[in-house]
């Protein structure tokens, strides 16, 4: 420990014993040699054991608390795209159930207008006979006389309406027996 001294002109200084040691080599030696000294020296090298021991403890401690730190921002991202991935998914089936509603009102309404056009027929001018023609139950209807006829027979009103009323229960028939 002979960096501990230093020299003024009448003594050099020991610093860890805090006293001054005659400069001549021999109360140097005494000194070293002394038991003070030596424990003084033994309890320098302990304060710098423990010094570096606390110092790793403290660089550890931070370490971990970087790693900590670390790990709740991995795990805050992860649940970031999680709960995006989440989200474009909710908007892809609010999408599909949307495009599945609006496919089956079309359908629905197509459905409906075909039910329409089968129970109640299309009744169509004919220029020649001047008459409306009802192809579905073979009907004539006069627009001078307001008569209704029926292969060439005259039907009343009455008879037409059965007639519709007959392809109705059996349109409604049809359409229920469909998966
Ligand atoms: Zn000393």
């Amino acid at each position: 420990m002979a960096s501990e001294y230093f020299s003024s002109s009448r003594s050099d200084w020991c610093a860890l014993c805090k006293c001054f040691v005659q400069p001549h080599g021999n109360a140097k030696r005494m000194h070293e040699r002394s038991e003070k000294h030596k424990k003084n020296v033994e309890r320098k090298l302990k304060d710098i054991r423990h010094k570096e021991a606390n110092e790793k403890k403290e660089s550890d401690k931070l370490q971990k608390e970087m790693a900590e730190i670390e790990a709740k921002a991995a795990e805050a991202y992860a649940a970031d795209l999680a709960a995006a991935a989440r989200a474009r998914e909710q908007e892809a089936n609010a999408k599909r159930e949307l495009e599945t509603a609006i496919e089956r009102e079309l359908h629905a309404r197509e459905e409906a207008e075909y039910r329409a056009t089968q129970v109640l027929g299309a009744w169509k001018f004919d220029e020649r006979s001047k008459y409306y023609w009802h192809a579905k139950s073979s009907c004539y209807f006069d627009p001078k006389t307001k008569m209704y006829f029926n292969n060439g027979t005259k039907v009343k009103l009455c008879r037409l309406r059965q007639l519709l009323r007959r392809q109705l229960t059996g349109s409604k028939c049809r359409l229920r027996s469909k998966p």
